[in-house]
């Protein structure tokens, strides 16, 4: 058996699955907002003993554990160098070895993204294409890409779909960039505005996130809030598609895939019917409107990225 723990800005999820593409336990805890990376890695350990309990299996069943971690990554050394998108990750932390101090079993560390685009193309939507774009749409917006079935990484930092230039000269991004999609698509980036925006203009997605009692805007409560007909929160998320749509209508002319998939804690959240929006965004794009990719949610939806850590485990 092997575990898999996908961190993400907002949530940490937890499998142990058979070594394959079955489950056999899950938990999901959110992502400490205070204490830095050490208390990260405590949470993370935490989500992952729940997952062992769910599947009733002690840790030493586990051949090895892998991680899927955000931002900048040295997976030979098991350390997590920055995570822009995770509070007070400003240093390389050990994370590997801190992990496996804790847990008494081989882990190992592999960006977050990758993992998640590698679970879709062995067991998810991703099975039936040879070529294919990953975008993982949440706090921030990630990316994968397939080219001749096997995922492309450059040289280490390929497919950041996030940080194509949506706007040139526009809003800073946390990379220091200015005008990325990511600055107009990244929830964490959307939250950021809406709080600006709040100021002048009447929403009720603070209310929600606070009836909900939530430590940010997550994808709940901004779906809540389209459904409840607010506004501000349609109109940041029609900004949010349309800087999609310029980021995926480019990377599809450059590299002519044939297909895009969207996964992602708040592209999932959407479902089918934004992911259509983006489709249309995207088309407005394309050099070749007349052979456009297919668009597909990510089938392992929530689990994807947990279950493509596992693929890393020893
Ligand atoms: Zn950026």
């Amino acid at each position: 058996m092997k575990a898999g723990l996908d961190l993400g800005g907002t949530n940490i999820q937890a499998v142990v699955t058979d070594g394959g593409a079955e489950v056999v336990g899950q938990a999901r805890r959110e992502t400490p907002r205070e204490g830095g990376p050490k208390a990260v890695a405590f949470e993370l350990a935490e989500a992952l003993r729940d997952a062992l309990d769910d599947a009733g299996v002690e840790a030493m069943a586990l051949s090895g554990i892998g991680v899927g971690a955000p931002g900048s990554i040295d997976p030979k050394a098991g350390t997590v160098l920055q995570a822009a998108n995770i509070e007070g990750w400003v240093e390389p932390f050990p994370l590997a070895r801190v992990l496996e101090e804790e847990l008494s079993r081989p882990v190992a560390l592999g960006n977050d993204v990758t993992v998640a685009v590698e679970a879709e193309r062995r067991f998810g939507a991703g099975r039936s294409y040879d070529s294919f774009l990953g975008v993982f749409w949440g706090t921030g917006v990630g990316g994968g890409i397939v080219l001749d079935g096997k995922v492309w990484e450059g040289r280490g930092s390929a497919a950041e779909i996030g940080h194509i230039v949506a706007r040139p000269g526009g809003r800073r991004c946390n990379c220091g960039l200015r005008g990325c999609v990511e600055a107009y698509a990244g929830r964490g980036a959307m939250e950021e505005r809406a709080r600006e925006m709040a100021r002048r203009h009447p929403t009720m997605l603070f209310e929600i996130q606070e009836r909900r009692g939530r430590l940010r805007l997550t994808s709940g409560v901004w779906a809540r809030a389209l459904e409840q007909g607010d506004e501000l929160a349609h109109t940041l998320i029609e900004r949010a598609v349309g800087a999609l749509g310029v980021g995926i209508g480019s990377a599809v002319t450059l590299l002519d895939i044939e297909a895009v998939i969207m996964g992602g804690g708040f592209g999932l959240r959407l479902g089918e019917e934004w992911l259509h929006r983006v489709e249309a965004a995207t088309q407005k794009h394309l050099f070749r409107r007349e052979q456009p990719p297919d668009f597909r949610l990510a089938e392992l939806g929530d689990l994807g990225g947990a279950i493509g850590a596992t693929l890393i485990a020893r």
